[in-house]
């Protein structure tokens, strides 16, 4: 502790996933006295990053294990498509155009990748995936911070940024049970979003939100974002917007990660608390769909759904991490699953009586849809009749939030009276700069690491 205090840093990076990491790198290289404050204990340092598995990444051509071509137009359609157009161009051009620069930066720095995987999420031209995971990700990138003499405080939350004259002048960090403040020249902000903090999620989805999971870390509680709000920082985004999927019911309340995903919702029949349809199963593939099933499982009575299957479905996704509830019949099936048998079996011979004749084919859209039918099932769809019967609740799963600091091209926060002088941020802080709305597979890990490279470039040249 001590050493802390008695150092004048150039740097302090407050967060040490994915952006915070590139950030320090950027800066130690210039050979800025650079120090990392994580609140994890070193257990679960990296934050989401430790989650992930890809990023997104423009190419003119064959770069790595990436195939063809990706380029900026290409991307940016991609990225309007999913956020109809809620994003500053200017921004997520300059973030796509900078993202092709990173992947050998990314190799140079200890990443490996490895070609994408098989399945419903392939990716090979758009997405490269890390070997050994976001996990493997972040420990190269503290390896890489280590040799460059970064010093990492574990079990170190930041509290308090403390602004005068419209610049960070010190933070509170609560370290051994301890509040001390520390200084240094410049400070990037990559603490993530709020989404760990149900409270706050509460206030803006209202009491539904208690019944929300959190896919990633339960450290991303917003507390420097909250603070520097509240000292006037610009915002940007909207606090009900975040990337939101239907993840497995029976996933911890933090921390399940990507295991947790279900893929079976195009296969099955889908309902609610009280037995009813509520959404077209089949409207698209799941990987086009499956980011808007986290709301639809929201807007439902207790924020849970189930999926039920027959046995000739069983087969036809990835198997999930929890093996589903099964009986021979619809009525113990709904019994297991805790909603009404009556109510399920009316659901289900309703929706098979809408089923037609066609040929079922898993993997493309083979437009096997229900006749009137509300909401309908436009692919895929097959009676449910084969004993045995599967189930799996759903739950709605928060991957991150999206309000957040607003930053310029250079990373740079605003406080109430402009820029600050020695202020930047990158990640999911200040993500909602970019994404207004929906979610591009692969694109939030370059967010940070473009923006994370940027605000450690900026930040190494502020104080050299
Ligand atoms: C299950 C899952 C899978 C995902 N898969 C992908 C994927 O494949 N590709 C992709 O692009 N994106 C993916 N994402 C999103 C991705 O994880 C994020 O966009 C990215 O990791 C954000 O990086 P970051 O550095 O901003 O935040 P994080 O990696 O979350 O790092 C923030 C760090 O700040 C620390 N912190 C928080 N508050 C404080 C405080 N007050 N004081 C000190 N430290 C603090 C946290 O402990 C944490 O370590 C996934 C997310 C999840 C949850």
């Amino acid at each position: 502790m001590s050493d802390l205090t008695q150092t004048l840093w150039d740097l302090i990076v407050v967060g040490g996933g994915n952006a915070g990491l590139c950030a320090a790198i950027e800066a130690a290289e210039t050979g800025a006295r650079v120090l990392i404050l994580e609140s994890a204990p070193k257990a679960y340092r990296g934050g989401n990053s430790r989650h992930t598995r890809n990023f997104r990444c423009m190419h003119q051509g064959p770069l790595s294990v990436l195939t063809g071509s990706y380029e900026e137009e290409e991307y940016f359609d991609d990225l309007l498509r999913v956020t109809k157009g809620k994003t500053d161009e200017a921004l997520a051009r300059m973030t796509i155009r900078a993202s092709e620069a990173c992947l050998p930066w990314m190799e140079a720095h200890g990443v490996a990748f490895q070609k994408s995987l098989s399945g419903t999420l392939s990716l090979s031209r758009t997405n490269a995936f890390f070997l050994g995971g976001g996990k493997a990700l972040v420990n190269a990138y503290y390896n890489t911070a280590q040799d460059l003499g970064v010093t990492v405080a574990y079990d170190a939350e930041v509290t308090h940024i403390a602004i005068e004259d419209n610049a960070f002048t010190g933070l509170d960090v609560t370290l051994d049970g301890t509040t001390t403040r520390l200084k240094a020249r410049a400070l990037v902000l990559a603490s993530g979003g709020f989404q760990a903090d149900l409270d706050w999620l509460a206030d803006a989805w209202g009491p539904a939100a208690r019944n929300f999971l959190i896919r990633g870390t339960p450290y991303n509680r917003g507390v420097v974002l909250r603070d520097m709000l509240d000292q006037g920082a610009q915002s940007v985004g909207d606090p009900t917007q975040c990337h939101a999927v239907a993840i497995d019911g029976r996933a911890p309340q933090y921390d399940g990660g990507i295991v947790t995903r279900l893929d079976c919702v195009p296969f099955s029949v889908v309902v609610n608390k009280n037995g009813e349809r509520f959404y077209d199963e089949g409207e698209d593939v799941w990987p086009k769909r499956y980011a808007i099933w986290g709301r639809l499982v929201a807007a439902q009575p207790e924020q849970v759904a189930y999926c039920i299957i027959d046995a000739k479905s069983i087969h036809d996704f990835m198997p999930s991490v929890y093996p589903p509830e099964t009986a021979d019949t619809i009525d113990g099936l709904a019994q297991k699953l805790g909603i009404s048998g009556a109510k399920l079996r009316d659901t289900i011979e309703t929706f098979n009586a809408a089923c037609r004749e066609g040929e079922f084919m898993p993997t493309e859209l083979d437009g096997l849809a229900t006749e009137g039918l509300s909401p309908p099932k436009t692919n895929w769809a097959r009676p449910i009749t084969q004993a045995p019967f599967y189930g799996y609740s759903l739950r709605p799963g928060v991957t991150f939030t999206y309000l957040g600091l607003r930053v310029d091209e250079t990373a740079r926060v605003s406080g109430p009276a402009g820029p600050l002088d020695n202020v930047w941020s990158a990640g999911e802080m200040m993500a909602g700069s970019i994404l207004g709305e929906g979610y591009l597979a692969g694109f939030g890990m370059t967010i940070g690491t473009v923006f994370g490279r940027i605000a450690g470039q900026e930040a190494a040249a502020h104080v050299a």
